[in-house]
């Protein structure tokens, strides 16, 4: 009678049902109450509708594919039953973790396939019956040519961070893969942004009537993000950052650059002045980039100088503070990189410098975010 009563109590994810296999994964990663997108996302994927979401990293998309998903997938077909494509290594593992964490007492197994890692290792995990793919679009279709991945008897196709796999140019490569998948599927794509080209896959690719969920970012950025600004001549940027460091006791500093040699700079610098510092960007290879980024999230290092690679996908939680060095490009950039602090109801602070050319582009930036931006001080004492 104790075990029917158990069996037939539902389990809660705030207003959600699920099963206790995914109660139980929540309950270890420590989830509680879904965010909005979850909220908003998974009763329309679990009913089987197609679903467009305008939500970026940062607001909990990976679960809200991820719990549909699983759900979906029967552990005793050892056969790749979902594809989510993601434009980045690091996003592509950090997805795979999340969704084998949602999936460990359910027995589903997922196996990340990226470019720039050994082939075999995957090719291994594929034949040993994996049950989902996440996956870079140019080593999947890689696979598939090789007839190493099989996409025919996929029921589930993710396109996560859309936009940022079209900036990278893979939209040609995620249209012969979609084009590849049967035709009866439920398809989710995710982007931040939504330009024509993204539409055009919505319309070529999706179901007419997929479901819209849109989490807009200011939304969070009001609630958990301080955003403040500091107007600093480029020559002086060294020395502000060195004194908000003074200021503001920064133990763990994500700071963007926009290139490569100034991120190898600015880490060079800060190294000369005794700082525990690693430099991330695409020039780096995949084994050095992934080292760095764990040793940054364990805490082994204290200032990490990165370009964009780092700023979109990358799930670094508990990051208090973000400094803009560089100015990023446009409003999106700008939202992606602030992204990475304030995650998930989180107190989190966002410096970004504007320098003597960048007046007009803040301007720019400033009308479209949402949220206050304050305006600091500096001191600029000491030597550069
Ligand atoms: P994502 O947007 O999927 O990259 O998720 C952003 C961060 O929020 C990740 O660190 C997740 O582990 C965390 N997260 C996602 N959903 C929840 C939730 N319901 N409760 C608490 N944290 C969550």
């Amino acid at each position: 009678m104790q075990a029917v009563l158990a069996a037939s109590r539902a389990h809660r994810f705030g207003e959600i049902e699920v099963p206790v296999t995914i109660a139980r994964a929540l309950e270890r990663m420590g989830y509680v109450q879904p965010t909005e997108v979850q909220s908003r996302a998974i009763p329309p994927l679990r009913s089987g509708r197609d679903l467009i979401g305008q939500a970026q990293t940062g607001t909990g998309k990976t679960a809200a594919f991820g719990i549909p998903m699983v759900e979906k997938i029967d552990p005793a077909q050892h056969h790749v039953q979902a594809l989510v494509l993601t434009p980045t290594r690091e996003l592509c593992v950090q997805v795979t973790d999340e969704i084998a964490r949602l999936g460990a007492f359910r027995n589903v197994v997922p196996v990340a396939i990226y470019g720039g890692s050994s082939m075999e290792k995957q090719i291994a995990g594929l034949r040993r019956g994996a049950h989902l793919v996440v996956g870079t679009p140019g080593r999947v279709l890689d696979l598939v040519r090789r007839g190493e991945l099989r996409l025919d008897r996929v029921h589930t196709v993710i396109l996560d961070e859309a936009d940022r796999m079209l900036d990278m140019g893979f939209i040609v490569d995620v249209e012969t893969i979609l084009a590849r998948c049967p035709r009866q599927r439920q398809t989710a794509l995710f982007s931040a942004t939504m330009p024509y080209a993204i539409l055009r896959i919505c319309d070529r690719f999706m179901d007419r009537d997929a479901e819209q969920v849109s989490v807009r970012p200011e939304v969070r950025t009001v609630d958990t993000l301080r955003q403040l600004v500091y107007y600093v001549a480029e020559q002086d940027k060294v020395r502000a950052l060195i004194e908000l460091t003074e200021e503001f006791g920064f133990d763990r500093l994500l700071v963007f650059r926009h290139t490569q040699i100034g991120v190898d700079r600015l880490a060079a610098t800060l190294k000369r002045r005794g700082k525990n510092v690693a430099a991330l960007h695409g020039g780096l290879s995949q084994r050095e980039r992934a080292g760095t980024l764990a040793s940054f999230k364990a805490g082994k290092i204290q200032f990490l100088v990165a370009t964009n690679v780092a700023s979109r996908g990358l799930d670094i939680t508990d990051l208090p503070y973000v400094v803009n060095y560089d100015l990023p490009e446009d409003a999106d950039t700008y939202v992606h990189r602030v992204g990475r602090t304030g995650r998930a109801g989180k107190e989190g602070t966002a410096i970004t410098f504007v320098g003597e050319w960048d007046l007009d582009a803040w301007d720019a930036i400033k009308a479209l975010v949402g949220g206050e931006i304050e305006e600091g001080e500096l001191r600029l004492y000491g030597p550069v």
